[in-house]
């Protein structure tokens, strides 16, 4: 499979560039790249290979190949670092700025909005996923599945929730729609940013780790079976759930509580002190 199950930070992609015919141009190469970023099989922070395995792979000079790496950078869908290497930049998912992103940190009604329209488009996404998810698309659920069950028994919090998170976002790419992928990775941008914190309350509640895990499995169980109807309500399920614990937090005085952290958090992760924690 060509994800090699790679998770979170990105990685270094091997043999998904087709060989180009007979092009004497760098458009050629620029359109398969761009058509893999758009397709969500290079994601943000993965590296491509080395200019001379990229020429290689796709068939064409090093010059050709330096014209198409130069005009995709230009253009900020590449970025080179230090010590050498070229990126997938951060595009997908840049929808919020950041006085909209601190609106949503400090008022519960925005993060309340943030949850109304998140339960339509994981919706959206689950049907999407279980109509068109392939059998790569599959096997990577089920992996991703079977590692969530394992951090559930082993009770480790802080790995459920970035697991939580990759779930939702192998669900977004299993959907086929890169403007349903962007606003969804918005989302979750908000999630690892620390902007909304849901899973630090709704661990107070009781069961609420069990019950998480039966609505994620929900989920899979219906995509994997193929059935939209049943995928887009169990997603919408989940997220409600999730709406619910919130309001029930807000009740009890434990939004004051939750709000604060987040900032102090916000304002540790600026600093660099603390890493983004995803949750979700
Ligand atoms: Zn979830």
């Amino acid at each position: 499979m060509l994800r090699a199950f790679a998770s979170r930070n990105g990685l270094l992609v091997t043999d998904i560039f087709t060989p180009i015919d007979h092009s004497r141009t760098a458009d050629e190469a620029v359109l398969q790249i761009e058509s893999l970023i758009l397709e969500g099989v290079l994601r943000v922070g993965d590296q491509l290979p080395a200019e001379r395995e990229l020429s290689k792979q796709f068939g064409v000079s090093r010059p050709i190949l330096r014209d198409a790496l130069k005009s995709l950078e230009s253009r900020g869908l590449l970025t080179t670092r230090h010590g050498g290497g070229t990126y997938v930049a951060d595009v997908i998912g840049q929808v919020f700025s950041k006085p909209v992103m601190d609106l949503i940190a400090t008022h519960p009604k925005a993060a309340s909005d943030y949850l109304e329209y998140r339960r339509e488009i994981e919706g959206l996404a689950a049907e999407y996923a279980a109509r068109r998810a392939t059998p790569e698309d599959r096997a990577l659920l089920d992996e991703i599945v079977g590692r969530m069950k394992a951090s559930y028994e082993r009770g480790d919090f802080a790995e459920e929730a970035e697991i939580d998170v990759e779930f939702h976002n192998a669900i977004g790419e299993c959907a086929h729609n890169i403007i349903l992928l962007h606003t969804l990775r918005a989302c979750y941008r908000l999630l690892s940013n620390g902007i909304v914190l849901n899973r630090m309350m709704i661990f107070n509640m009781p069961d609420a780790r069990e019950k998480l895990l039966v609505q994620h499995l929900a989920i899979h169980q219906a995509v994997a079976a193929g059935d939209p109807v049943e995928a887009r309500r169990a997603a919408m399920d989940h997220i409600s759930y999730i709406e619910r614990a919130m309001v029930d937090a807000a009740r009890s005085g434990d939004w004051q509580r939750v709000s604060q952290l987040r900032l102090k958090q916000r304002a540790e992760a600026e600093g660099g002190k603390t890493r983004a924690g995803g949750r979700g």
